[in-house]
């Protein structure tokens, strides 16, 4: 777009297109069995581009299992069988001949748990994410690059002075969106967040939360949270995890956010939503 007369200046056509990268996830019939006991009965979820979907549900009904089979991740943590697809932008990650390590740079984590390198400065962690995504770049190109993700993350300004400081000297909430600063720094096109901020304080929370306002125009975003204040705020669609009474953990509803808040379908939806389980 041009310049708007007078007014504050269009997107710039020449920017890398950080938003033609978020891609489309989309698990069709996943199922999970961690030996015999399946856990995961036949999840079907289309997480679209360019937005947040959340996983909501009580502990224990898969939502960090099916979580981790977003990316491939449950092949490092043992033993689920799996039967189902994930595809990204319309193509299997479990397909023969691609490679784990490929899913796992398009397709980014965070954790619960802020887990930085904590010796490690700060500049270290981000540049450790830009290793990991094969990003080729001379010293001062890698320094734009690890000042962007960082901005990215909402973490900039409160660090630009102590770049040097290990990953471990961060406050709790700092450390996390040290952690999507990494992780953003292996250009993911979509970015799974398990219980983000679980482990932070209100503050800190916001924090986050603004941040991924800010990035779902660039990346997709699938979060599992406990709070459905946060739920509401920042997703635009959610998914409702339950595993009744021993069977596997499925999704009993999934719709616009506002929907699942205002209108559920399932009572068992409106229930949950509601705090009363
Ligand atoms: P949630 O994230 O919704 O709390 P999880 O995905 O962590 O649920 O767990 C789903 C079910 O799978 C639970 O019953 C849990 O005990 C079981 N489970 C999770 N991880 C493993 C594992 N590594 N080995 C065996 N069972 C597991
Ligand atoms: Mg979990």
């Amino acid at each position: 777009l041009p310049p708007v007369p007078g007014g504050k200046p269009g997107p710039d056509p020449a920017e890398p297109a950080a938003a033609t990268r978020a891609g489309a996830l989309e698990a069709e019939a996943v199922s999970a069995w961690f030996g015999d006991r399946k856990v995961l009965d036949r999840v079907s979820l289309a997480m679209p581009a360019r937005e947040v979907t959340a996983l909501i549900g009580p502990s224990g009904c898969g939502k960090s299992t099916f979580l981790r089979i977003l990316n491939r991740m449950h092949e490092l943590i043992g033993s689920a069988a799996l039967s189902g697809r994930v595809l990204l932008d319309g193509s299997d990650i479990y397909d023969r001949g691609r490679r784990i390590t490929h899913a796992r740079r398009e397709i980014g984590m965070v954790f619960q748990k802020p887990n930085p390198f904590p010796a490690m400065s700060l500049h270290e962690n981000v540049l450790a994410g830009l290793k990991l995504g094969g990003v080729r770049a001379g010293r001062e190109e890698k320094d734009a690059l690890v000042e962007e993700c960082l901005t990215r993350a909402g973490l900039w300004n409160e660090v630009k002075d102590r770049l040097r400081q290990p990953g471990g000297a961060l406050s709790g909430g700092q450390q996390q969106r040290l952690c999507i600063a990494r992780a953003l720094a292996v250009r993911p096109r979509v970015l799974l967040m398990d219980e983000p901020c679980s482990a932070l304080d209100p503050t800190s929370t916001r924090r986050v939360e603004e941040t991924i306002a800010e990035l779902k125009s660039e990346v997709t975003i699938v979060i599992v949270t406990h709070n459905m204040q946060q739920a509401a705020r920042v997703s635009d669609s959610c998914a409702f995890f339950l595993a009744e009474q021993g069977t596997p953990g499925a999704i009993v509803e999934h719709g616009p956010t506002e929907t699942m808040f205002g209108a559920p379908t399932d009572p068992r939806t409106a229930d949950y939503v509601n705090g009363r389980f």
